[in-house]
């Protein structure tokens, strides 16, 4: 049966939503802000201070790893009420990256985050969704993590003397996994050991 006119363009306007930011250069993953996963309005929005010169890395362990836009779309809404349930305001983390490929936005490049503690300040907090205790992400995912971290530096919102630590270093977790954190002790930036961080209050250039 042929599809109708109508049903051409019915079908032409869900692609072009599920694909509404081309990639480009800077950004070389799919791209899905707060309104492509319906997310509902944050309660918290405090400013981050950047550069930041902290990325910390996460996995979410629950949920489990989402492979289509659809699932990863529907990861960050459970997240989002579940941080919200915790009072927290929003989605704890910046970023989210999906085992699609896919870049998801949390709180973004300017608000502060609620998920490494003392950390939170200093840092852009990027979750690898799923769990990465024994199995590794699949390579776009960890490709879109780096590349998310290239377009920080790039628009300088990343500083570019920055650290990449996983969340256990600064706080007792098993996050974001052994098999991860073990694979972006290869990256460029990756600092090694516990990283101790005072008070938001003092003078966050003195534990650098
Ligand atoms: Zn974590």
């Amino acid at each position: 049966m042929a599809i109708s006119g109508a049903s051409y363009c019915l079908l032409l306007t869900v692609f072009c939503y599920v694909n509404a930011h081309p990639l480009t250069d800077d950004e070389p993953y799919p791209y899905y802000t707060r309104e492509d996963w319906l997310a509902t309005p944050a309660t918290d929005v405090e400013p981050l201070s950047t550069p930041v010169p902290y990325v910390v890395i996460h996995h979410t362990y629950i949920p489990g790893a989402c492979n289509t836009t659809e699932q990863c779309s529907a990861s960050m809404r459970g997240m989002q009420e579940y941080h919200k349930s915790l009072g927290w305001g929003d989605i704890g983390y910046n970023f989210a990256v999906g085992s699609d490929g896919g870049a998801y936005e949390g709180r973004g490049w300017d608000t502060m985050g609620i998920h490494a503690g003392r950390a939170n300040s200093h840092s852009l907090g990027i979750v690898l969704i799923g769990d990465w205790r024994v199995n590794l992400p699949p390579p776009k995912q960890l490709a879109t993590t780096k590349a998310l971290i290239a377009k920080g530096l790039k628009d300088g919102v990343i500083s570019p003397q920055y650290r990449l630590i996983g969340h256990s270093q600064v706080m007792s977790t098993e996050c974001p996994g052994g098999a991860l954190l073990a694979h972006i002790a290869t990256w460029d930036h990756y600092l090694p050991g516990h990283v101790e961080f005072k008070p938001a209050t003092t003078n966050s250039t003195s534990n650098l």
